[in-house]
């Protein structure tokens, strides 16, 4: 058992020998370290959650207590992100304070460039040739084999730093990949790249039900994924036959072998037609793509039907189990060529691509399938999108019970673990969505950082009289969009936000707003224009950023956001399966979440100690949620309500 007083001795210490002698503690942050030594150290809690709102240096806080739990306790940790940009503020200081033992990693798709072909690194030359991270690691290997571009490659320079430093900041998603899919294939420890550590340190541990439910999730695009593995299905039977006898002796579910296996689903809702199917006929390519057709159409019509649905996907898996064996032994094959050739011809390069698309596809909806069986079939859901141009249908695949995932893929990896965010919301209600309850000590323990703040010029007016409902919308939207415009214009010089809850309400209000204030307006359709318009925004005279994704990861201080106007309170859309499933299962769920953006949306706008913003909530519906959710609201929040009139 440590004392306190020498915990804090070595939190000072800690901090004077690497952040230096002019470091100052900001308030309260001193006595958080401190509880989160001593929730690890003496009391062994698995679970401690810490609300610290904006301007606490929530980042500071895990780096410090990292480095403490490391060099006093000899306790390995990783740090997780929820977005890149909070990923880049470690960064920052790591690289400031110039701290070695910390290291850093993002996922490597989207994010990192091969500098030797100019691809995206999921295509990188050292990808392609199949080169193993082991083989690049070695430096002797690399000479004789013309890889010193290592030396200069970001990703593998980063990679081989997070590795093998006792601190780690990672995404989350990247995190989720080794422990789940990654080591469970490594089961020896020593060979695992990110093997378990002691602590685990969760920023904005508020996304974590969504992060793992997409993580679980899985999605099959009916037009462009059969086209992807026809393709390679094409490929295999061109030039490699000869291999496809070698099939009979891989693991297979014997219902393929079965006629009308799948017939049986389609006949369902189909009677008037029969095709015949045989196993024997399976390699012939026409019919394997009329096969894979046919089971899209019996996932379609058995969408509603959870036992059906997960014994399609059982046989889907079972025929793509084929290609997966099939692609592996190309890919071996492959390899030695690969490696002599100078240049991929294009025609290899995009068969290459897709065997390495194919294998994260068929690894993702084994993952799915498995934790759906874990978690029970009933909490299978399924979604269609159509695309209303093309008409293509995507099946989107997701389990309800977040709570039971949250565990199996989360929480029990690591013993201690200290979730952090600026709202965390109702405590009872947070511990019920990340499954709590299937920990060992079955309860976690919170701990609050009041604000710092002073809000005296950042008022929060609320409106009551229209309602952005279903029944009131009609005919309430015009007066709302009218009340917006009237606040545009009394901050003709200033910047600002509007939340509209929706790509069709900000749609709605930039085209039927006059053209003075259009001129204004920052909006945008996706997250790749999002990025374009927020850099936009910032570089103008007194820009409107305008959408509904604007709640949380920018940060928009001083200047950069004088006024913010809440057009429509950001229910979750109630029409989606997944959303109606988690009100059965979680009742508080749906309000908490709600309120809970509305606070994040509300602290885009007072990003440090003299900065300030006003607000305008305008949906009157805000009135029924603040009574039901009023507890999980900071005091400043309350303290700054105002209720006028229109
Ligand atoms: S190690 Fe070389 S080939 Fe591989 S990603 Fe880096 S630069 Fe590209």
């Amino acid at each position: 058992m440590e004392t306190l007083d020498k915990i804090k001795e070595h939190i000072i210490e800690w901090a004077e020998d690497y952040l230096g002698l002019d470091f100052q503690f900001r308030k309260y942050q001193l006595e958080t370290i401190m509880f989160i030594i001593k929730s690890i150290i003496n009391d062994d809690r698995e679970t401690s959650i810490i609300e610290a709102p904006t301007g606490s240096g929530k980042s500071l806080l895990c780096i410090i207590s990292a480095g403490v739990l490391l060099k006093y306790y000899n306790k390995k940790s990783y740090i997780l992100c929820s977005d890149l940009y909070l990923w880049q503020q470690y960064v920052d200081i790591i690289e400031s304070k110039k701290l070695n033992n910390y290291g850093y990693l993002k996922g490597s798709i989207g994010n990192y460039t091969c500098f030797m072909n100019k691809q995206d690194l999921s295509c990188a030359r050292c990808k392609l040739e199949k080169i193993s991270y082991t083989q690049l690691k070695d430096k002797k290997w690399r000479t004789q084999n013309f890889y010193n571009c290592v030396d200069k490659c970001i990703y593998m320079q980063q990679r081989f730093r997070a590795e093998k430093s006792p601190i780690s900041v990672l995404t989350y998603q990247l995190w989720l990949y080794h422990m789940n899919l990654v080591n469970k294939n490594n089961k020896e420890e020593n060979i695992q790249t990110f093997p378990v550590r002691d602590v685990i340190f969760c920023d904005e541990c508020h996304n974590i039900p969504d992060i793992i439910q997409q993580f679980c999730s899985v999605t099959i695009n009916t037009e462009k994924d059969i086209n992807k593995i026809m393709s390679i299905f094409d490929y295999i039977s061109e030039i490699n036959l000869n291999n496809l006898n070698n099939l009979n002796s891989i693991d297979y579910n014997e219902n393929i072998m079965k006629d009308d296996y799948i017939i049986n689903y389609y006949n369902k809702t189909n009677n008037n037609k029969t095709n015949k199917l045989h196993y024997n006929d399976i390699f012939d390519n026409d019919k394997i793509k009329k096969y894979l057709k046919l089971l899209y159409i019996a996932l379609y019509n058995n969408q509603e039907n959870p036992d059906q649905l997960i014994d399609i996907l059982i046989l889907y898996i079972d025929i793509l189990n084929y290609l997966n064996y099939m692609s592996d032994m190309i890919l071996e094959q492959m390899q030695e060529s690969l490696f002599n050739t100078k240049k991929l011809d294009k025609e290899t390069e995009n068969i290459v691509k897709k065997l390495n698309w194919f294998s994260t596809y068929f690894l993702n909806i084994k993952n799915y399938k498995e934790s759906i069986i874990n978690s029970g079939t009933e909490y299978m859901l399924m979604d269609i999108i159509t695309d209303e141009e093309t008409k293509n249908e995507t099946y989107s695949f997701m389990c309800a019970k977040e709570d039971f995932l949250c565990n199996e893929y989360f929480l029990k990896h690591i013993k201690n673990k200290i979730l952090l965010s600026a709202t965390v919301g109702l405590h009872h209600a947070f511990d019920d969505n990340i499954g709590i309850k299937y920990t060992v000590q079955k309860m976690s323990y919170m701990s609050k950082i009041p604000s710092t703040f002073n809000y005296d010029k950042s008022p929060i007016y609320f409106i009551p009289t229209y309602k952005m409902n279903y029944a009131n919308k009609k005919q309430d939207f015009p007066k709302i969009q009218a009340l917006t415009i009237k606040i545009i214009n009394a901050n003709i010089n200033q910047k600002g936000i509007i939340h509209t809850g929706s790509y069709e309400n900000a749609r709605f209000f930039y085209n039927n707003a006059p053209y003075e204030i259009r001129q204004r307006l920052y909006l945008y359709g996706n997250s790749k224009q999002k990025e374009e318009s927020i850099s936009n925004f910032k570089n103008s005279k007194n820009g409107i950023l305008i959408g509904p994704t604007l709640i949380d990861g920018i940060d928009l201080p001083n200047d950069y956001c004088r006024f913010i106007i809440i057009m429509k309170i950001p229910y979750p859309n109630i029409t989606n399966k997944i959303v109606k499933k988690k009100i059965e299962l979680f009742p508080d769920w749906y309000n908490n979440t709600t309120s809970n953006m509305i606070i994040q949306s509300i602290g885009r706008g007072v990003r440090n100690e003299n900065d300030y913003c006003n607000t305008y909530i305008l949906d009157g519906c805000f009135g029924q949620l603040y009574q039901q959710t009023k507890e999980q609201y900071p005091e400043h929040i309350k303290n700054r309500l105002k209720i006028i009139t229109a």
